[in-house]
Order: C-alpha cells, then structure tokens, then sequence
C-alpha cells in the first residue's frame, strides 16, 4: 500500500456503502486463480469425454462408483451418510447422500442439464445425390444454423440394433478418424444465398451431413456410393438401414476443449451449456460428507426442447425418487416438498461488447464477474419461467456472500429481445425453493462456446456452500 495513499471523501465512503457494483473474479479471492485453472482442466477432460447426455451420464456414473456411491434400490432401508444414484434409461441421473435429518425437513438439491443443442440423425437417414452420400438431420434445440457448416463434426450415439443388442458410435474424437461436414456455398457462387437472412442462410433441410463418396463396385445398382457407405457401416456395426429408426445418433463438433486467450483465462468447447454446471454440480455432491440434511444432484436431459419426455424434468423421475425417499422413511413427502430448496444450475448469456444491443447493460451477466444469479429467465412479460421468491434469494445470496463467492444478477437479454427458459419452472411447480445459478457464458449455444474459468470456479464453490447450507 502506498504511503501516501489519500483518505476516502465522505462521497467514495457513502458510494461504496450505498451502490452494489459486483468485483472483478481477480479482486475478489486472487489467491484461488491455480485452484480455478486446476479445476478447469479435469472440467476440460469431462467436456471432451462428455459430448452426448448419454456420455455425461457414463462419466458420472464412473465418478459417483469411485466416490462409493451405490446403485438405489427403493426397497432397502440408507442411514445418514450413504450414498446413492439412480439412472434414468442412460439418459439422466441422479445422485444423492442422505443426511442425518429425515427428508421432511427438506432436501438441498441442485439441477442442471446434459443434453446440449447439436444436430440429430432423422429416423431414415440415408441417402444419395450425385454420386456423394448424406445423412438427413433435424437439428436439437436452439442452433444458429449456418453455425454448423464447414466445421468438422462427429457422430456421437447409440443404435439398437435389430438383435436387440445396443450398439455405441463414437467417430470424429480420435486423431485417426474420420471426420463429417455440412457443406456451405462459394462466396463466388452466393449471391442469392446471401440475400438470404441470416437465420435462413443454411435452412433446416440443408443440414445435410457428407458421409461418403466411393461407389460400390456394380454398376446394375441404382445408388452404389449409399450401398458401398452402408456396406462399410453393415461390416464394422452389423447394422442395416432399417435400423437407424432404432437409433438416437447425435451429430457435434469434433474439435475439444480449449484454453482461449494470451492469459488463458477463458475455456471454449462445445456443449458448455449446461455442462459448465453439470460438473460443479456434480463436483459439490460428491464432496458431501455426513450432511446433516440430504443432498441431491440431478443431470437430466431434454431441457433444450422444453424439459419434456420421461428423461427430462417435466418427467416426475425426480419427484419419484425423492418420494422414494419418504417413503423409505416414513414422513409426509408434501412436507418434504416444500421444505426442499433447489439450485436451478444453468448458464445465462454473458454480455458481449460486440454485440451489445439485445441486452440491458445494467441487468446482464459480465464475464469474470463470477456466477450468476437469475431470478427468472422467460420471455416477453416474464412468461415461461418461475420468478424466484425474494426470501429464498436472500437466503442464497448471503450464503455467497458469507462464503465470499462471487456473484451477480443477470437476465438473459434486455426485455421483449427473446429471451429462455430453464428447468426452474418444473421445479417451481413441486412447491421447491428454486432459484437460477450459473456460469455466464458467450456464444451460447454455438459450437464454441467460450466461459471464464474463474467465474467456473466461483460457480463449483457456489454449489459446494449450497449443499454445506446449515448442513453442519
Ligand atoms: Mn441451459
Ligand atoms: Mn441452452
């Protein structure tokens, strides 16, 4: 400190008494920077082994077995301390430690999403056009379509093969395999594409995934480059056509995860959204030990279509569960409900000064500004979302507060620019206290998604004070 450091006027004194301006990560808690890059690098490895819902439910059931967690079954008696999880149909989990109150007095659970936006195989994929083979896809969930040309992309997925045996594809991650692409124009040739809007400059039905190009060696056949791509798949999956019905293959970005900046300071990958708070989450609950109320994560599916089907939150595989428990216990699982309180974990859209009119500057999340508090996402006079209750936001607010976590209020853009929605409302509607935390992210939803990764740490130490809450 320098010597000659002036006394604060009276105004500087009253400002920082008076205005809320949120610190810069650096400023906050300097000395966690190695701790947070740290973390970020085995968050590295899950992003990079973790590209379908299915693949994330894999590693945190690998990670859950490590950490002596044990497969539920409804029908046996858990003392305070256990450790359980629950599969649903390989798409979604949930993972919980029971705690030494009974799940009456409420559960601390918190929520976040592994299925990302990406593009899906249609059920009868295949085919051929001027002696080069594709695939048909439907994208999944929210995509900027002309994101996905030209960039190199892998298959990720599973086939039940007519046999009834389930295959898994995994191609495009290893140097040695091969690649696939969503071919775009010549700037030469684009003319009338270009007066196209930028939402329409690759339309739906141009998804079109390149996959072959050699013909089989007949020339009585009709489609000989599909035949001789299929005959590859037929020898190395045993599969035929029909089969791709019985499929749900994924198509992603083949590239990993990256430092980005001289600094390092920042992590891009595909599907951050919602795996940048899938793995805190999961983190913080394995690290639970003898909790005085039960703890629970849950890394569910569908949310980018909405939450719906039995292995997204509109699904009652939760509720279920935590009646398992009540059940289990003997208490009212009403009384359980509405004592249980929720982190909603998803990510909000960072403000970026490149783009910034969709936003209110005042009410956005910034970058290395640390997690981010949303009170209610929706869209268009706060449809669509659960507006969080005051009290439950002032209890987790000065939890972060006590823990010197950082933190900020965000809103995901300025009012009636768009806007989304989160599990939070699906939660609501149990009578939970449910709040949006997470990571602000730039380029959501895009094949490069780009996040701080002290900000990511921040959010991971978030969890981990949520699930200590008045827990020792
Ligand atoms: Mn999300
Ligand atoms: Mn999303």
């Amino acid at each position: 400190m320098s010597k000659d450091k002036k006394e604060k006027t009276e105004g500087q004194l009253l400002e920082e008494k008076l205005f809320w301006n949120p610190k810069h990560v650096a400023d906050l808690k300097p000395d966690i920077k190695e701790e947070a890059f740290e973390f970020c690098e085995a968050y590295k490895y899950f992003l990079n082994n973790g590209k379908t819902e299915r693949e994330c439910v894999n590693f945190a059931i690998y990670k859950l077995k490590n950490a002596k967690y044990q497969k539920f079954d409804p029908e046996k008696k858990y003392k305070p301390g256990d450790k359980v999880y629950q599969v649903n149909r390989g798409k979604a989990i949930i993972a919980a430690t029971i705690g030494t109150e009974s799940v009456d007095k409420g559960i601390r659970m918190s929520i976040a999403h592994v299925d990302s936006p990406r593009l899906d195989l249609k059920p009868n994929p295949m085919y051929e056009d001027t002696d080069l083979s594709f695939f048909k896809t439907h994208y999944y969930g929210g995509i900027r379509k002309y994101q996905w040309a030209t960039i190199p992309l892998a298959i990720h997925g599973v086939i039940c093969r007519s046999d009834g045996e389930m295959i898994h594809i995994n191609i495009g991650e290893r140097k040695e395999d091969p690649v696939f692409c969503v071919t775009d124009l010549l700037p030469h040739l684009s003319s009338e594409q270009d007066k196209r809007t930028l939402r329409e400059g690759i339309k739906g039905e141009e998804l079109n995934l390149l996959i072959g190009s050699l013909p089989f060696d007949d020339e009585e056949i009709k489609e000989r480059v599909k035949l001789q791509t299929l005959k590859i798949l037929h020898e190395e999956y045993g599969i035929t056509e029909k089969d791709f019905i019985c499929g749900e293959l994924e198509i992603v970005p083949a590239h990993k995860a990256r430092d980005v900046g001289f600094d390092r300071s920042m992590l891009g990958a595909y599907g951050q959204d919602d795996r940048v708070c899938a793995y805190p989450a999961l983190m913080a609950e394995i690290g639970v030990k003898n909790p005085k109320y039960t703890t629970m994560c849950v890394l569910t599916d569908k949310e980018e279509i909405g939450s719906t089907g039995n292995t997204g939150l509109e699904s009652d595989y939760t509720m279920h569960f935590m009646q398992y428990l009540a059940e289990m216990q003997g208490v009212n699982d009403k009384t359980m409900l509405r004592n249980s309180k929720c982190l909603s974990a998803d990510v909000n859209a960072a403000f970026d000064p490149t783009f910034p009119t969709p936003f209110d500057k005042r009410n956005s999340s910034i970058m290395n500004k640390g997690c981010t508090l949303a009170k209610y996402t929706g869209s268009g006079g706060k449809y669509d979302t659960s507006d969080a209750d005051a009290t439950f936001i002032g209890e987790i607010t000065r939890m972060m507060d006590k823990h010197k976590i950082a933190w900020q209020s965000g809103e995901l853009g300025a009012v009636d620019q768009g806007g989304g929605g989160t599990v939070a409302m699906f939660v609501a509607r149990h009578n939970i206290d449910v709040v949006d935390l997470g990571v602000p992210v730039l380029s959501m939803h895009s094949p490069f998604e780009i996040v701080s990764k002290m900000d990511v740490y921040h959010t991971f130490l978030a969890f981990k004070a949520f699930v200590d809450l008045e827990n020792k």
